[in-house]
């Protein structure tokens, strides 16, 4: 499914996140609700609620999406977390560029007690197409009457 939007939040639990290398839940604070203290993995991911106008979905997007449409890699955002003393600085850096862009999506739907939620596949960032817009007129200025 493909569905065109603007990204209106970013959810919590975006960014720089540590999973159980056991089990792959989210550790929290060094602890996983089944394993307890682990050593985290860490991983990228984005939860964005993509508003198309008609209705909001949260888009999950995996750390190979995240880091093409961020620019970050994840050995990036642990050294900036790390000098930081601040792992939210790259939930920040993600809110700074995706939020209120129009944004293209396409992935599997699945609708659960929260909403309507994708698995990402594949997105991209829309900027408006002023050049593409200015182009089109130009031409249609210099056509032959
Ligand atoms: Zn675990």
């Amino acid at each position: 499914m493909l569905v065109r939007g603007v990204v209106v939040d970013i959810k919590k639990g975006s960014g720089l996140i540590f999973r159980c290398p056991q089990c792959n839940r989210l550790v929290q604070k060094g602890l996983c609700r089944i394993h307890g203290k682990v050593d985290g993995q860490p991983d990228l991911r984005i939860k964005a609620v993509v508003d198309d106008g008609m209705a909001a979905l949260t888009a999950v997007l995996n750390k190979d999406i995240t880091e093409m449409l961020v620019g970050i890699t994840l050995a990036e955002s642990l050294r900036e977390a790390k000098e930081a003393m601040n792992p939210e600085i790259v939930e920040e850096k993600i809110k700074d560029r995706m939020l209120g862009k129009p944004i293209e999506v396409r992935g599997n739907v699945t609708s659960d007690e929260y909403g309507l939620m994708m698995i990402v596949t594949e997105a991209e960032l829309k900027v408006p197409e002023v050049r593409g817009e200015a182009a089109a007129l130009l031409a249609e200025l210099e056509a032959p009457q």
